[in-house]
């Protein structure tokens, strides 16, 4: 929004701005913030930066714990939540050495460095990125944790469904099991708290392409932006999580994007289409291809299906989102790719026919990734598959245009799956990171950190008693 100091004083004075609020990422892909009154900002806060524990966020192999950030002014925005005049804006994080440097594993550092290696090889010149969340809207009612149990209260018809008690009471509007997709009103009971949600994020500069409920009934809704660049399209991921949350709390519900919040209901998928261009031409389209695609496009696809199962650690970085990666809910399970397949990791939509349309998706990713990193590292992938030539049909991955869970056992057994649970991602990351590392892109330390911390979940939910257990276990 702003391109120097000035802009922004000059701004805050005329909008009588009385604090500014920063947004810093943690590795886990969370946004903390930090507030000072609009006063206290001058050149020394961007000279200087202010001041962190970095370990606090899961930024663990610096020498020293101690981390500044110093505030990007031109992604400041008037935050909408605030009841004060508030200027928001994102921090990028520095380490402190002999001098202040940018830190290697700053999410968005590495996202920039990602947008610039891509350049660099000379494939393309510009990425165009497009992310669909899909998540539940819940009724807000209390949520509370003790060390070895867990409770989630939802609302009574929520309850009733985990229960187990489809029953046959007369439902009026309620929307039925996995019948949600597309109910009008009605039945679309979130759809006014939807179009506040759409209406704040255009205003912030984040243009929706459409949103709509999902499958998973009663609640679930799917938001999907208008494409753009990486780095960008991270920040907006940031800010579409932030709006989405903050907007139902305003309205007394709540928001997950958890990938397997209900139990027998359609998980949350963060499927992401990509596009490649070179001096403004489209590079991912052949009208004599494979589903209109290039070789490029199918080495970009080769790519992410070769290091799809590394990926995972980054893409789908939580204990549950393996509880959402599995047959019958149009969650991918199986390393293939397809066109307008939901079963395959990689989906080629069938309606985007056009050059400048051509593209095809990632389904296995989830919201509960750092989305800098699990961008930076889906593009290292497609980059890896098109410098190698990696061919997907020579490769075994497919194109497979049937449903694969209708295969017979012997064919689905050729086929590979991805990991099964988040440790098996960590040990799949551990053997295949190299592609990751070119360009100095990613660091051994961003590896290293996150395999720490994925590592430390997978084993906290490990030593957990699950409540599933005391239905099977207790009376024994
Ligand atoms: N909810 C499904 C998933 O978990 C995807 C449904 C769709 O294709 O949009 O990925
Ligand atoms: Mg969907
Ligand atoms: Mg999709």
């Amino acid at each position: 929004m702003f391109k120097n100091l000035n802009e922004l004083k000059n701004y805050c004075r005329e909008n009588d701005i009385k604090v500014i609020d920063f947004k810093v990422i943690d590795l886990a892909g969370k946004w903390h913030h930090l507030t000072i009154p609009t006063t206290r900002f001058t050149k020394k806060t961007l000279e200087d930066g202010i001041g962190f524990d970095g370990s606090s966020y899961g930024f663990l192999t610096v020498e020293k714990s101690d981390m500044v950030f110093i505030p990007d002014l031109s992604s400041a925005f008037v935050d909408p939540f605030n009841e004060v005049p508030a200027l928001t804006m994102i921090g990028n994080i520095y380490s402190i050495g002999d001098k202040i440097e940018r830190f290697e594993g700053d999410p968005r550092y590495v996202a920039e460095k990602t947008e610039k290696y891509m350049t660099e090889t000379g494939i393309a010149d510009k990425t165009l990125y497009g992310p669909e969340f899909e998540f539940y809207i819940l009724d807000h009612i209390s949520y509370k944790t003790t060390p070895n149990h867990m409770e989630v209260y939802l609302d009574s018809e929520q309850a009733d469904w985990n229960m187990g008690n489809k029953g046959t009471k007369n439902l009026g509007f309620k929307v039925g099991h996995h019948n949600g997709y597309h109910v009008d009103i009605p039945n679309d009971v979130s759809y006014n708290l939807r179009n506040k949600m759409v209406l704040t994020l255009e205003e912030l500069g984040v243009p929706v392409k459409y949103h709509h409920t999902e499958v998973g009934g009663p609640g679930q809704l799917e938001i999907e932006l208008s494409f753009s660049g990486l780095l960008e399209m991270a920040d907006r991921t940031m800010l579409t999580k932030y709006v989405l949350k903050n907007e139902a709390i305003r309205n007394g519900k709540t928001v997950t994007f958890m990938p397997k919040p209900i139990f027998g209901e359609a998980g949350n998928g963060m499927h992401v289409h990509f596009q490649l261009f070179k001096d403004s031409k489209p590079i991912f389209y052949d009208e004599n291809g494979y589903s209109g695609l290039s070789d490029t496009a199918l080495y970009a696809i080769g790519g992410i299906l070769k290091h799809s199962p590394a990926l995972m650690a980054f893409t789908n970085p939580s204990t549950n989102s393996y509880k959402r990666l599995v047959p019958g809910y149009e969650a991918p399970v199986s390393i293939c790719f397809a066109t307008a397949n939901r079963s395959s990791v990689i989906r080629i939509p069938g309606y985007a026919k056009k050059p400048d349309a051509k593209r095809f998706e990632f389904r296995p990713s989830d919201a509960t990734c750092n989305p800098y990193i699990a961008y930076s590292a889906l593009m290292m992938a497609m980059l890896d598959g098109i410098m190698n030539k990696i061919d997907p049909t020579e490769e075994g991955y497919g194109p497979y245009d049937i449903n694969i869970f209708n295969l017979p056992e012997e064919e689905k057994a050729k086929i590979k799956g991805l990991p099964k649970s988040l440790e098996e991602a960590a040990d799949e990351l551990e053997k295949d990171y190299e592609f990751l590392l070119k360009g100095g892109v990613f660091t051994e330390g961003i590896i290293r950190d996150q395999l720490k911390r994925i590592r430390c979940d997978a084993s906290k939910v490990n030593i957990m008693p699950n409540p599933i257990e005391f239905e099977m276990y207790f009376d024994l």
